[in-house]
């Protein structure tokens, strides 16, 4: 008999889930039964008019009407920047304020930026990994206590995790960190029955290769996924949620790295 949770009633907090991956996981998890924490940063009143942050009020509040028109699951929004110890502390009292427990932390917040090692700057680097690894460090050391007995933590790494490419040292290096910190607490938190995984997606139409990884390109968007990708189409926010719910059903995976990326990092010619 294979062990596996049945998610109703669980509660799940998703971090970076006014993005759009975020988003993809959010949706999968509430249709598998779980309450939804969309924690993000810029989703508060307060911060809209914070310039430092992006203004994901609209993207969140639609994400949590559209979660709670066409499922059962209930949502909040919280305000949460995942390179602040504090605030990721809040963030799990508020949880447990609006619904009594936590059974999954997805780490899932994260940024890039492009520029060859040789003339990065110093901010740059501090940026991507404080969002990238410190966020899912600081969530995850917050969120252990509530998760005991039973819980998943899920990491949104990359394939980046693995391989990299030019012009995003500082983003791989951050996701190889994830994938590190997914092995050390599968193996620590194994005794307290918590499992830890990583999602690794391959391309995905979002901002970052949108407004980022494209204009850094010779080559469009729709030329890379034929180029690229064996399977010749990017991946969707959905697969990404998928394979969260997966993870967060199964309790006899932990430590491991699945890679959604149409087959890209099997070509080595
Ligand atoms: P996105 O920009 O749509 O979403 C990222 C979200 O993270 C945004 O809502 C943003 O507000 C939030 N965020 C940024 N800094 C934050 C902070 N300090 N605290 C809290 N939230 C913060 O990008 P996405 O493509 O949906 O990215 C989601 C995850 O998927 C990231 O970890 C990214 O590295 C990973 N990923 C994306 C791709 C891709 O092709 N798009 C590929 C591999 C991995």
């Amino acid at each position: 008999m294979v062990e596996k949770h049945d998610l109703d009633g669980s509660v799940a907090i998703v971090t970076g889930a006014a993005g759009d991956i975020g988003g993809g996981i959010a949706r999968e998890l509430a249709e598998a039964g779980c309450n939804i924490v969309l924690a993000d940063i810029g989703v508060s009143e307060s911060t809209a008019d914070d310039d430092s942050k992006p203004d994901n009020v609209e993207p969140a509040e639609e994400l949590a009407d559209e979660i709670e028109a066409t499922t059962d699951s209930e949502t909040a929004i919280v305000e949460c920047d995942v390179t602040d110890a504090d605030q990721t502390e809040a963030m799990i009292e508020t949880t447990l304020d609006e619904f009594g427990q936590l059974d999954i932390l997805v780490n899932n917040a994260g940024i890039i930026s492009y520029s060859p090692i040789e003339e990065l700057d110093e901010s740059a680097w501090d940026a991507v990994m404080d969002v990238n690894s410190k966020g899912v460090f600081l969530c995850s050391r917050a969120a252990i206590p509530e998760l005991k007995d039973g819980g998943a933590i899920i990491n949104t790494a990359s394939i980046a995790g693995e391989i990299s490419a030019v012009g995003i040292g500082h983003y791989a290096s951050s996701k190889h960190a994830v994938l590190a910190l997914t092995k050390t607490l599968a193996l620590e938190l194994a005794e307290d029955d918590v499992t830890a995984n990583a999602i690794c997606p391959g391309i995905v139409d979002t901002p970052m290769w949108r407004d980022v990884l494209t204009p850094a390109s010779e080559e469009s968007y729709d030329e890379t996924i034929q180029r690229s990708i064996p399977l010749h189409r990017d991946q969707k926010p959905e697969d990404m949620g998928r394979l969260a719910v997966f993870f967060a059903e199964n309790r006899n995976i932990t430590g491991e790295a699945v890679k959604v990326d149409g087959g890209i990092t099997q070509d080595v010619l």
